[in-house]
């Protein structure tokens, strides 16, 4: 490979909005066969909003109050719609995030969880009855969460979370490129399927746990192939770090652009495919 070519290609690159950190990113990027993709925040916009809640008043309460100490995006959704309906926030005196769980706090007396069936499942909270809900909200793409206080079942709250409007051509032109895309979420398998399918995409792991997405890539890896991951969150900086080539979304976190090989402007999906042209460009220049 000849430095100018590379400088002519990470230039050239540079001009659509993708951003690698090196050279060699360029040339190790015409290896790429395998792209995976975090969900929310990748794929989605990252920008959810409550569709749907079962419950009372002071459970919408209690859940909101908790949920302003979390950073989560699923958080800021139901913060939203709180303040939406003119819900009034108690001081929280106890908050513990449970990352791929969901969050625990004490509030005035009341222990409160908000969070998947397994965090409920963890807690011995019986949930008997609220399933079939859950499931129709699921199938519809939408994000469940579960709500107890003081032990009991309490409520559910339904999230949504658009796609990007260009996924679907990108996983399209990646797919032509014969690439393999699958999609890596912590979300429940039956959303992750609805928005899959949304985006075109038929590979899918789901309920990973935020330290088990790197191990997936390496999974993926230990069967020959080479991966690009691409994600957001800081829940991603080690699968991203793992992957052959990481790819950072730029509307993302400071720590995911840090542990990428690459970072794409706005996040923008159709410039991961166009990275790969052009890391393909390059190398035949060079040979
Ligand atoms: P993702 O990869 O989609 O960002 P996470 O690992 O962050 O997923 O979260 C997995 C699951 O844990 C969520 O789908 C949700 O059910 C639950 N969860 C995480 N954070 C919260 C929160 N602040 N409130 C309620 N539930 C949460
Ligand atoms: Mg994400």
């Amino acid at each position: 490979a000849t430095p100018t070519s590379i400088m002519v290609g990470t230039g050239r690159a540079a001009e659509t909005g993708i951003l690698f950190k090196g050279g060699e990113h360029l040339e190790r990027t015409h290896q790429i066969n395998t792209v995976v993709l975090d969900k929310t925040g990748t794929i989605t916009k990252g920008k959810p909003e409550v569709t749907d809640f079962i419950g009372n008043e002071k459970t919408l309460q209690l859940l909101a109050s908790a949920e302003k100490g979390s950073e989560h995006p699923l958080a800021g959704a139901i913060v939203a719609y709180a303040e939406e309906n003119g819900i009034e926030f108690l001081d929280v005196e106890d908050f513990k995030a449970i990352p791929g769980y969901g969050i625990e706090a004490s509030i005035d007396g009341n222990h409160i969880l908000v969070g998947n069936r397994k965090l409920m499942n963890n807690h011995q909270i019986n949930i008997d009855g609220y399933e079939e809900k859950l499931v129709e909200f699921e199938t519809n793409g939408k994000t469940a969460m579960l709500i107890a206080i003081n032990g009991e079942y309490s409520g559910t709250i339904a999230v949504a979370d658009t796609i990007k409007e260009t996924a679907p051509e990108a996983i399209k032109q990646l797919k032509e490129m014969g690439i393999e895309v699958v999609m890596l979420t912590g979300d429940n398998e039956r959303t992750a399927q609805a928005i899959a399918k949304q985006a075109g995409i038929d590979q899918v792991i789901a309920q990973v746990l935020p330290e088990e997405k790197a191990e997936k890539v390496k999974q993926l890896q230990a069967q020959g192939k080479k991966v690009a991951m691409v994600g957001d969150g800081v829940n991603d900086a080690p699968a991203l770090v793992t992957a052959d080539i990481g790819i950072a979304i730029g509307t993302g976190t400071e720590v995911a652009i840090e542990a990428a090989d690459i970072t794409i402007l706005g996040g923008e999906l159709l410039l991961i495919p166009k990275a790969i042209k052009i890391s393909h460009a390059t190398i035949r220049n060079i040979k």
